[in-house]
Parts: C-alpha cells; structure tokens; sequence
C-alpha cells in the first residue's frame, strides 16, 4: 500500500505514521516525493488495515502497490532517482559513464587505462578484482590486491570506483574500497547476496541475469531496496537467445520499459551485450538514444592481451570516439554527459 500524507504533512507526523505502519507488522518506507511524503507499507497483508490507514487525518489516501515489487516501482515513487558519486551521476537527464577494464591486471594497465578513459570524459571507472568465469581454470581476479590498484587509480584520477562482489562474506572488504558494488548477471538472483549489499547503502550496479524477466530483475532490486538501500542501479547486458552472432542479443527497449516501471537509473553494458568490439560504439550511441541514464562500456589499453573480453573491449582510442559520438547524440536530446 502506499499511504499518500496530505500536503505540508510534518516530519513528526510522518514518523508517528510510520510507526503505526510497523506496529501492523508492516515495513515503512518513507519517500520525499517533490509535491508530498508518501509511505510504502510493504509485507504481508491481513485485513482492514487500508481502512484503518485511511481514517487517520494527515492521510490524504491509501492505495494499493499494483506492481510486484513494490518500493523499486513507479507508482510509489514517480520522481527518478539519480545515483550520484562524486563527478559520476546518473538518472533526470544525466548519463553517467563507467569504463574500464574487464579485470584489473597490473598496476601499469589500470593506472593508464583510468587516466585514459577519464580524459575521454569518463565519470567512473570499472574492473573486476573478484571474477565470476564461466571456467574454473580461467584467470579469476587479483581479488584484494585488484581492489588495491582500484583505490589507487581513483586517487590518481577522481573516477568512482565499480567492482564486483560475487558473495555475502566479500560485501564488507569490497565495500572499503569500492564506491559501487557490482552485482553481476550470475547472482542478480542470489538473494542473500542482494540482501547483503542491501544492508550496505552502497550504491549498488545489479545486472540483469542473461534469462531473467523483467520482473524478476525488478524483484530483485526489491530484494536490496527492501534493505533500505535507495541508491540501485540497473543493468541492462543482454540476455541468452538462440542467436549467435553476438555474444549477448541486447534489447534496448529495456530502458523506455523500465524508465516506464520503475524510478532506478537504467544503464546499458553494450560490451557484453554484444561481445564484439566493433558492435559497442553503434549500440553505445543507440542505447544514448534510447533515453539510458548510463553505459557502462569495456576499454583496455591492449585489448589483444586482455586476461578476460579481449574481444568485446575498446581501445583508448575508439573509447573516446565513442565518447564524441554519444555526445552529439546525447546534446540533441537533451541530456548532459
Ligand atoms: C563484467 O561486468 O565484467 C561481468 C562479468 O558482467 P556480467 O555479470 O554482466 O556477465
Ligand atoms: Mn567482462
């Protein structure tokens, strides 16, 4: 249920509803809306407590969440959220850019790649230092040691750190150097895991699993949402279809979609949406076109010899060209990147 407050409704008003909401056994979220406060009250329902909510005279109305997920949707919260780290923001025009290597390798490779993608207008840089491969014997990450050279490479340029966490017990060490967690398309249904980051208030980047619905990704964003986390964002990469010329099949209706159902920033991954460098700029420009509140794009400085993606990753050179080229397609509409 939503319970809409009446306009100028107090602060001290809003908490002793609030508290009422609890005492039905319920959750209360509060969210500040730009015209009034309205409070989700999620859980499970018994009988009568619409009607009990209603009869209170700060409530303007009570309506029921019609969605499945409840605090990630539109109808609670129909202004956007933007997701803001330092120089890196997502969401109400603004398209944050996350770049950066598939892994962290060395120091010399993600120092250099960091500077690059940051003069090319950059506002985050990304890097595996825990990698979920699909083969046990592939390279898995410089685990704390990656996260190291990420600090250190945000120290050097200003770009807000995105790495990946692949399980509940990494939340805590990969928090202390990351700026946003990265919850990766094989566990966007680990739900203890989305619990976990939850609970952080870190920023948090889910992927879309490659053959989940749109409502089980937006079920899962619930599921960090419902931790009291408020800063999710969602990833869009592509999903597995009997197509294999690319790597991925990536559906850009997925942001109008979404934009349409919930208020999270929708950010496209067009290097694993696709797998093929030479397909990444295109869909980059397209997915700016579509309306994205960010890409997240690979880039490293010798593609041929990257541990992980060599194939899908930009060079320096064709990220910043990129870069170019979604500007234009960015100021035509509007938005600012
Ligand atoms: C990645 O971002 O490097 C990654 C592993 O992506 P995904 O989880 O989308 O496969
Ligand atoms: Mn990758």
């Amino acid at each position: 249920m939503i319970v809409v407050m009446k306009k100028g409704a107090s602060a001290e008003v809003v908490q002793d509803m609030v508290r009422r909401v609890e005492g039905m056994g319920l959750k209360a979220h509060v969210i500040q809306g730009t015209e009034r406060t309205v409070i989700a009250a999620v859980g499970e329902k018994r009988n009568g407590e619409r009607e009990t909510l209603e009869s209170y005279e700060d409530v303007e109305k009570v309506v029921p969440i019609l969605a499945p997920y409840k605090i990630a949707s539109r109808e609670v919260k129909p202004d956007p959220t933007v997701v803001e780290i330092g120089s890196f923001k997502a969401g109400l025009g603004h398209i944050g850019v996350i770049a950066g290597p598939c892994s962290v390798e060395s120091e010399d490779q993600i120092m250099s790649v960091a500077a690059d993608v940051k003069k090319a207008g950059a506002t985050a840089l990304r890097g595996g230092a825990f990698k979920p491969r699909t083969s046990p014997y592939s390279f898995q990450g410089l685990k704390e040691e990656g996260l190291q050279l990420l600090a250190a490479a945000r120290e050097a340029t200003g770009l807000a750190v995105v790495t990946e966490v692949m399980t509940p017990g990494q939340v805590e060490l990969v928090a202390n150097y990351a700026d946003v967690l990265q919850v990766g398309a094989r566990n966007m249904q680990n739900y203890n895991l989305l619990q976990a980051v939850g609970e952080t208030l870190k920023p948090v980047l889910l992927k879309r699993g490659p053959s989940a619905t749109m409502e089980e990704f937006l079920l899962a964003a619930e599921y960090i949402l419902d931790q009291g986390n408020k800063h999710v964002m969602l990833c869009e990469r592509g999903v597995r279809t009997f197509e294999t010329h690319t790597r991925f099949t990536l559906p850009l209706a997925s942001v109008p979609y979404l934009q349409e159902k919930t208020h999270l920033p929708v950010i496209v991954d067009p290097s694993h949406g696709t797998g093929k460098a030479s397909l990444v700029p295109p869909m980059c420009t397209a997915a700016v076109a579509a309306g994205c509140d960010g890409l997240m794009i690979e880039v490293h400085p010798n593609p041929h010899q990257a541990v992980s993606d060599g194939a899908q990753s930009l060079t320096p050179e064709a990220f910043q060209h990129t870069m170019q080229q979604c500007r234009k397609v960015a100021e035509v509409l509007g938005y600012t990147m």
